[in-house]
């Protein structure tokens, strides 16, 4: 990876979901998972590629090489003998800021734009395609990962 090491970019995406975290809009997200079932919400998570590798790591630490196969359309990262996600902590920026209207509706887009800036300069300097749905954005990042 050129310019860019996996674990500084890994860091840089957790400081920008931390730097949300600190952020007085009010969201709580109480884990309903309703918009983790893409096939119902007809919406699905766009990663940068520094969110994709994120996703990947987190995955991997849960012991898996790939994302579940899944024939349902609700996204691959939902356990469904839990029913909650396999990632959570590292769960993408769409996941934290979407339109999910129990925890309190979507942030505008003028709240954050800084926060999906650095995360699109970061994609960049990583030489990213710009955000992807996440199948296609985590699998090119288990790819990379090894
Ligand atoms: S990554 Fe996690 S929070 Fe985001 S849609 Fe998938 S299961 Fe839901």
């Amino acid at each position: 990876m050129v310019g860019e090491t996996i674990s500084t970019a890994l860091a840089e995406v957790r400081a920008i979901y931390s730097e949300l975290n600190r952020r007085t809009m009010q969201r709580h997200c109480r884990a309903r998972t309703e918009c983790c079932q893409f096939q119902l919400t007809g919406l699905t998570p766009h990663l940068t590629k520094g969110e994709a590798l994120l996703a990947a790591k987190a995955l991997r630490a849960t012991g898996r090489k790939e994302l579940p196969e899944t024939d349902d359309g609700a996204c691959p990262l939902l356990k469904r003998e839990t029913g909650k996600c396999l990632i959570y902590a590292d769960r993408p920026f769409g996941c934290r800021t979407h339109f999910c209207a129990v925890a309190g509706g979507p942030y505008a887009r003028k709240e954050v734009i800084d926060l999906i800036r650095r995360l699109e300069d970061l994609d960049v300097r990583l030489k990213g395609d710009g955000p992807r749905k996440i199948i296609s954005a985590v699998t090119a990042a288990l790819a990379e990962l090894h």
